[in-house]
């Protein structure tokens, strides 16, 4: 992990930025969209640095053993069971009851499950784990729910550089909304945000993402990047 922590916010939204109604997604049914969001949080992209390092000598560092997801402990529950933890990433569940005050992180008897009692929190003890212990993990992405998004776009200095959105189309009701409003469906910048191209996408998630308007079950959608402008 490179450090300072940087942080990718992966929310899909409608037009207005609603993302959840009572507890769960407003849709149901968007099976591609779903196996692109456990793609692109799964999978490893080897820093640069690290690649040219790799070709020139033998003493190769060890690689990030996961990507990491942190989520409020709403969006924990509103995984069903049978999916939680996801798989193949560290989960870092953020509530009050696993105790702000306390000094670190803990790990559960789940495998691959740390409760937090905090957004600093769940930093803290991924920077551990990165410089005390070794090999620690790979990006880090934040899936929300809206709560924690907050958090993560409240934290100075700004940590959050990217967000992923899946930008819904279609009409939903929604009672729980994403705090920036990033312009679905246009390219209108938001204060401090860019959308960014689908090359610079493609690069970043490491694969040929869809272009344009893509449909499932009559809901419409399109893949974009939004990266924070210094
Ligand atoms: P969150 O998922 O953000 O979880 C909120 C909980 O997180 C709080 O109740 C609390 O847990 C904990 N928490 C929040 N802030 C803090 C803090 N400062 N310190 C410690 N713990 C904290 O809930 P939301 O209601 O905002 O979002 C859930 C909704 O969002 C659902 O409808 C879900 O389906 C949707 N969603 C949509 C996504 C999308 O891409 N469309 C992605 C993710 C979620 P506790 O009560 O245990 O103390």
């Amino acid at each position: 992990m490179s450090l300072p922590l940087e942080l990718t916010l992966v929310l899909a939204a409608t037009r207005d930025m609603g993302i959840g109604l009572n507890g769960a997604l407003p849709w149901t049914g968007l099976k591609k969209e779903m196996a692109y969001f456990a793609r692109i949080t799964k999978r490893i992209m080897v820093p640069q640095q690290q690649q040219q390092h790799s070709s020139s000598s033998s003493d190769v560092p060890p690689g990030p053993a996961l990507n990491a997801v942190i989520m409020g402990r709403k969006t924990w529950d509103s995984i069903p069971s049978r999916f939680r933890p996801l798989k193949g990433r560290l989960n870092i569940v953020i509530s009050r009851s696993a105790g702000a005050s306390n000094a670190t992180a803990a790990a559960t008897e789940k495998p691959d499950v740390v409760m937090a009692g905090s957004l600093e929190q769940a930093l803290a003890y991924l920077h551990h784990q990165a410089q005390d212990v070794g090999g620690g993990c790979g990006r880090v992405f934040v899936i929300g729910g809206a709560q924690i998004y907050a958090a993560a776009l409240a934290l100075h200095p700004p940590a959050a550089r990217r967000i992923l959105l899946t930008g819904v189309l279609s009409d939903f009701t929604c009672d729980t909304f994403f705090p920036l409003k990033l312009g679905v469906g246009g390219d209108e910048e938001e204060k401090g945000w860019k959308r960014s191209s689908k090359a610079a996408l493609d690069e970043w998630v490491g694969e040929d993402v869809p272009q344009g308007v893509q449909e499932e079950n009559g809901t419409r959608y399109e893949f974009q990047m939004w990266e924070r402008v210094d």
